[in-house]
């Protein structure tokens, strides 16, 4: 266990078990260096007990190198509650899973994840401050898909200043895979913007909703990474861009929502090899959490706005290492966000953080 644990570094990893409520947790609190480690709960009928490992210890890593890419004071966490979510969820499994959360007194911050949702994150409220994602009568911000969706089309907007030297996306085509509640609000705004759009979704009745309500062209779900386009974005579920469909592609970039879009290492090299820029996944889908983070502040819709924006510089920063130093963008976002996870880090050697 503590070679899996040092040999990315882990700070923390909490085994939770609370007989009466039949609760088996893990929360991983990977990185603190540039504050408290914020993710998600995920609540999963995990076939194995190393699955969830697995699944907790790769999960909190990836919000470390989101929350720092993202400019956050945030460090990297996740929690994995072990079970099905429609079977084995009760209010006291939930209140049970936040007496844990309290009990770490900050260093991890939860929030939704797939299988929990904004109600139970009101019920974790009731035992710990350290929620986000509460109700807005709780002082929460309620959905972040649309923020999501904002950083998203700032994302784009720097891949458009990068390849045509011009932020303005009127007449070009943007084929988006996965219509739910994150690529639907892209899809809204793109049509704002004047785009040609085609989307896909493996549920019909999702794809045909775009159609009715934007005028959107539809395309099976085996043919959108293939249409011919400007931008293609996956916003469906990870593992969108493997060896099998990066030779397919006939876009110019890859921008979209979607965790986890490289299927395979070595993906990152294929895409730079046929020519697509790629918008790496963490660095443009960062606005829900840049939202989330904002209640920690006491929620403003203003400021967290303003934090939306930044995905547009972050972006343009991380396409600029990339091309300077010789290397994929999706390397290049990795060592933007390790370079400021080290040079702001090291600064709690002067003192801890006051906040
Ligand atoms: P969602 O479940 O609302 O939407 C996903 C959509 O993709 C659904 O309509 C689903 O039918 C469709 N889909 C599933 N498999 C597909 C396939 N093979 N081809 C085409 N469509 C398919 O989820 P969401 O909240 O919109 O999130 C979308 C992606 O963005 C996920 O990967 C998620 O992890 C990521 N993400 C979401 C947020 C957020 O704020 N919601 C933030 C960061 C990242």
């Amino acid at each position: 266990m503590f070679d899996r644990i040092e040999a990315d570094d882990y700070e923390q990893v909490v085994f939770c078990h609370h007989r009466a409520t039949g609760l088996r947790a893990i929360v991983a609190v990977h990185s603190t260096a540039l504050g408290p480690a914020l993710g998600g709960t995920r609540f999963y009928p995990y076939a194995t007990e190393d699955d969830a490992l697995e699944d907790v210890l790769r999960l909190s890593q990836g919000m470390t190198y989101k929350a720092a890419l993202a400019g956050l004071d945030l460090g990297g966490g996740k929690a994995v509650i072990l079970g099905d979510p429609n079977r084995d969820k009760t209010e006291a499994l939930l209140r049970a899973f936040a007496r844990y959360v309290d009990a770490l007194g900050g260093r991890y911050i939860t929030a939704e994840d797939v299988g929990t949702t904004q109600a139970d994150m009101d019920l974790i409220r009731r035992e710990t401050r350290w929620v986000t994602g509460v109700s807005q009568s709780l002082g929460g911000s309620g959905d972040p898909s649309v923020a999501t969706a904002q950083g998203l089309y700032y994302g784009l907007k720097a891949v458009a200043m990068t390849l045509w030297g011009d932020t303005n996306l009127e007449g070009r085509h943007i084929a988006v895979s996965g219509v739910g509640k994150v690529g639907y609000a892209f899809v809204r705004q793109l049509v704002e913007d004047r785009c040609r759009v085609t989307v896909a979704d493996v549920v019909p009745a999702a794809a045909e909703r775009a159609m009715h309500d934007f005028g959107v062209e539809v395309v099976g779900v085996e043919k959108i990474h293939a249409v011919e386009c400007d931008v293609f974005a996956p916003c469906a579920l990870g593992g969108a861009l493997s060896f099998q469909t990066i030779p397919e592609l006939r876009c110019a970039a890859v921008c979209g929502c979607a965790n986890n879009q490289l299927a395979e290492p070595g993906c990152d090299e294929a895409l730079a090899d046929a020519g697509i820029l790629y918008a790496p996944d963490y660095c443009v889908n960062a606005g829900g959490i840049i939202n989330i983070s904002e209640e920690l502040r006491g929620y403003s819709r203003e400021r967290a706005e303003n934090g939306l924006r930044h995905i547009y510089d972050a972006t343009l920063a991380v396409f600029a290492r990339a091309e300077a130093e010789g290397i994929t963008t999706a390397a290049a976002a990795d060592r933007q966000a390790e370079a400021r996870i080290d040079a702001v880090g090291r600064l709690n050697l002067i003192r801890p953080p006051s906040r």
